[in-house]
């Protein structure tokens, strides 16, 4: 499958589920995570979904990353690139024009280190390869931290292959959906 044969495939996919399946699988989601290997780093990076493209709602660890004490950044679209930002609860949002909730009035933090990186995605194959809209946000995004541990969060399971992956394309290292947590590769399911 191509990068465009599965971006169209999963965004028609994510428009068939209800409001309540979001809501449910995002919570069965989170669940996985909770009970995972993956929750001990100190810093989290979360993207804040759009809401009409059906992303997974990330409100569950949001909540609880807060409860934990744990350091979490969010970022905003500023000419092209995502500048991050300390995400707290005195954080305002406002919805950007693509419909992204983003701070307001933020004080642009120089990050020296994430941890671990929650990812957006459309599709992702065995391997751990992943596609986004198409737009290359997050591969610019995960260069400059190629250390931290990228956890890509879906409602579905992998494709076999993404076929035209680039030099430029970052990959994960693991993949949570609402029935599964795991690293690559993975069997297919
Ligand atoms: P997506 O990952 O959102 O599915 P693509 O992988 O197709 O999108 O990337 C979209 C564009 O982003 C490509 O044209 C590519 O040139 C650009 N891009 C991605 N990563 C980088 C990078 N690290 N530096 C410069 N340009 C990049
Ligand atoms: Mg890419």
């Amino acid at each position: 499958m191509t990068k465009k044969q599965a971006r169209e495939h999963f965004l028609r996919k994510r428009q068939e589920l209800s409001d309540n399946e979001i809501e449910i699988s995002s919570l069965r989601i989170f669940n996985q995570w909770k009970n995972s290997a993956l929750t001990h780093f100190d810093s989290y990076h979360i993207f804040l979904p759009i809401k009409e493209k059906k992303e997974v709602l990330t409100s569950f660890f949001i909540e609880f990353l807060w409860m934990h004490h744990k350091k979490v950044y969010c970022s905003k679209v500023h000419k092209g690139i995502l500048l991050h930002y300390e995400f707290t609860p005195q954080t305002q949002l406002k919805e950007n024009s693509w419909g992204i909730p983003e701070p307001t009035d933020p004080e642009n933090v120089t990050i020296k280190n994430i941890d671990c990186v929650f990812v957006p995605l459309l599709a992702y194959d065995v391997s751990g390869n992943r596609t986004g809209y198409g737009k290359g946000y997050y591969d610019r995004f995960l260069a400059d931290f190629p250390d931290c541990k990228k956890i890509g969060l879906s409602f579905f399971n992998p494709v076999v292959q993404i076929e035209d992956i680039a030099t430029w394309d970052v990959p994960l290292d693991y993949i949570i959906t609402p029935d599964y947590c795991s690293g690559f590769p993975i069997e297919e399911k």
